[in-house]
């Protein structure tokens, strides 16, 4: 298992680095956000040991009882990644130290009046459904500068550092890289709009991440390329 993890894992990497190098982007400025929803906590250790500083999960349960198993004090940084209902987010503020599929202004209030109570400020990302599939979550890329404003103006708990996005499942490079596309439009447009830097764009999995890297992701989302298939 640590064996073929070290592997992957390295694989990956120079991967990141080709493709960034093949767009004239730095490997550095593409954090590498190892998905570990249904890994174990000894898989999620090696990939830390092997350099790992950021992991996702996408259910507020799993990360939870995965915290609770985690040693105190460490450094690795829990995104929460997956849609997240909103009588939830108090559990969720307690284990994650980021939301990145902030999805509706209900969710928004919810999260910013917790973080409140708690002096915190919780970074998110603002997922947008790029692909338009109704099977996914987040907001409408027409909605998604509106949704931006309103955060900014009604949830002052919240630190909006950019967007987020699940590319069409299946699709081909065309199709792939258009979703992508949009998502940076949006980010670009919304920081002409705000004057914030807005820098971050989380898009990639295993299928897709050096599209999503050639189209401007600074933050790939990679779960069964670097610990095998799910079950
Ligand atoms: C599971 C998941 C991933 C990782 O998918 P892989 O194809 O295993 O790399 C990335 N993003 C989200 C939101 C996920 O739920």
């Amino acid at each position: 298992m640590v064996n073929s993890i070290k592997d992957n894992l390295e694989r990956i990497r120079e991967e990141i680095r080709r493709a960034a190098e093949g767009c004239g982007r730095r490997e550095e400025d593409i954090l590498l956000v190892a998905v570990t929803k249904t890994r174990t906590i000894d898989e999620i250790k090696t990939a830390a040991s092997l350099g790992v500083v950021s992991v996702g999960e996408n259910r507020v349960q799993e990360l939870a009882e995965k915290r609770a198993l985690w040693p105190e004090g460490g450094s690795l940084q829990w995104r929460l990644i997956g849609h997240l209902q909103r009588n939830k987010a108090r559990r969720a503020l307690a284990v994650a130290g980021t939301v990145d599929s902030l999805d509706s202004p209900q969710l928004a209030s919810a999260l910013s009046r917790i973080a409140a109570e708690e002096d915190r400020k919780i970074p998110v990302l603002i997922e947008v459904n790029t692909s338009g599939e109704a099977s996914k979550h987040g907001v409408k890329p027409e909605e998604a500068a509106g949704f931006l404003e309103w955060t900014l103006e009604n949830c002052p708990s919240l630190t909006p550092e950019g967007f987020m996005t699940i590319g069409p499942l299946g699709g081909d490079e065309r199709e792939v890289r258009r979703a992508f596309a949009l998502l940076r439009s949006i980010g670009g447009e919304a920081r002409a709009r705000t004057g914030l830097a807005l820098p971050e764009l989380s898009m990639g999995m295993s299928g897709d991440f050096a599209w999503a890297i050639g189209e401007g992701s600074t933050m790939v989302r990679i779960g069964s390329s670097i610990f095998g298939p799910r079950g």
